[in-house]
């Protein structure tokens, strides 16, 4: 086991419509940008042989780590709603990293050159949107949000060709799997019946390996794909997290976050909040993010009926149901988030209107939505439009009393609030400060803050300084896919 490497090849074992053998494409000088040591670690791999000069050969893709078969995906997707066939573009499985501990991870060179999926793109990537991506992911997994990982973003000493020339770089991704639902729409639509089949057992296998060998395992497989997504989705909602491009291809069944574009997280709470340029709709607003899931998952459904009954009927209402059961789900896990947010512990029928409540004051007076729960926490900072709301006062003295119906103490209450409430979220304005001085070489600003973002829930001093919301301006925060 060379280096820790210790690959496997189980989604080359599908039919090969599924993938396209193809190695990436060489760099001209690779050079680490940022390595993630915990990662290495966890997934087995030797930090030592990464950081040397070798090991950044490894992570662009010029030399392949032992046990390595790499390949393209194909898949499918609706964009903003319609159906297109895509596949990996410029993204190469190198293979599956087996860890010490068992589980079994995808290990994904994003940027790594063209495949016979990249239609006009260069298969490339730039050094902002891979460094985006390796900030955000790993901060969404610091606030306990199941996510894909960023083990490295390594910089080609190529440029890339985009509005500007932009030094180009790849990310090594890391994913308990890149399925999405995207893959199941292009089985459905590409492959045959027992192409379908052989797509569903195998995430069975990889994500239920529970329900294998089950009659009904591919009914359970939708139901457990659903109440992942309503816990992911509520999961965002309850940071602020906007994904910004929530496409059926970047819908991942594993349940984790996939594909870090064009998302942002809220400073002000605002439940119609777009950040993407080509979001011109609002298609994928903060509060539209649950109903597209919902809406995504639907295609999902479609994509199973063949496996779900013999009798269509019958299969088609046996998936309604399941996707009409997301939006219960959703709200369920959304209220106990909601419940840890405000400190309670037991459950009332009036707690969805406490926290609708506060929401729409929050909403009405612009207040910060991260840090209104902080200063909800503390006790503390109440200054500005929302406390200083008459409207904002009663609601605090119903909270206060409502907090007196339980048993459990201040402190209890106190601590209850510090976990689910972080101290620190990738703060736009921060995120692109750390990306302006990475583009010039300088990097200290970008670990600095994956310093402030790696323990969300700790609370500790130095984090203050980035908790603090962007200075007022009148341009509105606009996001870009980076592809
Ligand atoms: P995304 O919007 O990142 O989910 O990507 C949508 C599709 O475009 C995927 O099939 C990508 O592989 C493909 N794609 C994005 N950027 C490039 C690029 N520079 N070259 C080739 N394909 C790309
Ligand atoms: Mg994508």
């Amino acid at each position: 086991m060379a280096k820790g490497w210790n690959l496997e090849h189980s989604y080359a074992g599908l039919p090969k419509l599924f993938y396209s053998l193809q190695n990436p494409v060489p760099v001209r000088a690779p050079e680490i940008a940022v390595l993630n040591l915990p990662l290495a670690e966890e997934l087995g791999l030797d930090a030592d042989a990464l950081l040397g000069g070798e090991g950044a050969q490894v992570l662009a893709g010029n030399r392949l780590p032992p046990g390595a078969k790499p390949l393209a995906q194909a898949y499918a997707g609706h964009q903003f709603g319609y159906f297109t066939v895509l596949g990996d573009g410029r993204a190469i499985l190198l293979g599956e990293q087996v860890a010490p501990r068992g589980e079994r991870y995808d290990i994904q060179l994003k940027g790594a050159g063209r495949t016979p999926y990249s239609r006009g793109g260069d298969g490339r990537a730039a050094l902002g949107p891979m460094l985006r991506e390796y900030i955000v992911s790993e901060a969404m997994h610091a606030l306990g949000i199941p996510t894909t990982r960023s083990l490295a973003v390594v910089l080609t000493g190529e440029a890339v060709i985009r509005e500007d020339l932009l030094p180009g770089a790849v990310l090594v991704r890391v994913a308990k799997s890149h399925i999405r639902v995207g893959t199941f729409e292009y089985a459905a639509q590409s492959g045959s019946a027992q192409d379908l089949r052989a797509l569903a057992d195998y995430a069975i296998r990889r994500h239920f390996p529970e329900l294998s060998g089950r009659k009904d395992r591919y009914l359970l497989m939708l139901r457990g794909v659903i109440r992942r997504q309503a816990e992911l989705i509520a999961r965002w909602q309850l940071v602020g997290f906007v994904h910004g491009v929530m496409n059926t291809d970047n819908m991942a069944i594993s349940g984790e976050t996939i594909d870090y574009g064009p998302c942002a997280f809220l400073d002000v709470y605002d439940p119609a909040a777009v950040f993407s340029s080509i979001d011109r709709e609002g298609r994928y607003a903060y509060e539209n993010q649950p109903g597209i899931a919902q809406w995504n998952l639907a295609r999902f459904a479609e994509t199973l009926l063949p496996l779900l009954d013999e009798d269509r009927e019958k299969a088609v209402s046996l998936a309604q149901e399941a996707v009409t059961g997301f939006a219960k789900l959703y709200r369920a896990f959304w209220l106990s988030g909601m419940r840890e947010k405000l400190g309670l512990f037991n459950e009332e029928p009036g707690d969805e209107a406490l926290a609708n409540e506060l929401l729409s004051l929050m909403h009405r007076h612009a207040a910060d939505y991260t840090n209104t729960f902080l200063a909800l926490t503390f006790g503390n900072a109440k200054e500005g439009a929302l406390f200083e709301s008459s409207a904002f006062q009663s609601w605090e003295k119903k909270w206060r009393q409502r907090l007196q119906r339980q048993e459990e103490g201040e402190e209890q209450v106190r601590d209850r609030m510090k976990n689910a409430n972080p101290a620190v979220i990738p703060r736009n304005h921060r995120v692109e400060e750390a990306l302006k001085a990475a583009g010039q070489g300088s990097f200290s600003k970008l670990s600095q803050l994956m310093g402030a973002l790696a323990k969300p829930y700790a609370h500790l001093p130095e984090q203050r300084a980035f908790a603090a919301p962007p200075p007022p301006s009148t341009e509105k925060y606009v996001t870009f896919c980076g592809t």
